[in-house]
């Protein structure tokens, strides 16, 4: 197997140096980046299979960043562990949210930080072996039949309420914006007020149809949308 890459996306010389050395130590393959737009710029070139994001970054904030990486095609799916500050608990709150996978408060040991690098990575190795039959309370959707049922009961959704359902289910409860949405389930670039209330919309129509499952499909304000698997 090819050596995985991280990225590290920190504003801290020593702490880049003392992580840069360590990691690939360990094996992997390590690129840097010294601010949050330079990150970005590097998560699009590089493809890492995983990035470890300073909160406190000069100019765009680590949280930016993470939001920003979770709304492009190219970045959603990279798993991302933060380093936060001690006592900054609503960063770790926002992070998560936002799709971040793990967090880490600094100041961390090294074995800890490399055992949750492994375990982000193995995670998000099985993550890509997608079963065909997805179950959560008394949802069944079978991927590759294109069939959901509540209880046995089976559904009557169309093209797009499938689509849609699929997207928020495959990004394993990380919230997806109306503008990733319409980009991925529409083809829509720009969200103009109307296009974004064709998510709402189509949200809506198929919360209805979901019944008792219809609170799966959380509401993140002013952003966007994401599916709750666990009770
Ligand atoms: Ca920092």
């Amino acid at each position: 197997m090819a050596k995985e890459k991280i990225l590290i996306i920190e504003d801290e010389p020593d702490i880049v140096r003392m992580l840069e050395y360590n990691l690939k130590k360990e094996g992997f393959r390590v690129v840097s980046a010294p601010d949050g737009q330079e990150g970005l710029r590097q998560a699009r070139k590089q493809c890492p299979d995983i990035i470890l994001l300073d909160l406190m970054l000069p100019e765009i904030d680590g949280l930016e960043v993470c939001r920003a990486l979770r709304q492009e095609r190219d970045t959603a799916g990279i798993p991302v562990i933060m380093l936060t500050a001690k006592g900054r608990e609503s960063d770790k709150v926002v992070g998560l949210e936002l799709g971040a996978d793990d967090y880490i408060t600094k100041p961390f040991s090294l074995g800890e930080l490399i055992a949750r690098v492994k375990a982000v990575l193995r995670r998000s190795r099985d993550k890509e072996k997608q079963p065909d039959i997805f179950k959560a309370g008394s949802l069944t959707i079978d991927f590759s039949k294109i069939k959901v049922s509540v209880g046995n009961k089976r559904l009557e959704l169309t093209a797009k309420e499938f689509e849609l359902l699929s997207a928020l289910i495959k990004a394993k409860g990380r919230v997806l914006s109306r503008d990733y949405l319409l980009d991925n389930i529409w083809g829509f670039d720009n969200a103009l007020e109307i296009q974004s209330r064709t998510v709402d919309v189509h949200i809506q129509t198929l919360r209805k149809k979901l019944k008792q499952e219809a609170k799966r499909i959380v509401t993140v304000k002013n952003y966007g949308y994401r599916f709750e698997i666990e009770e």
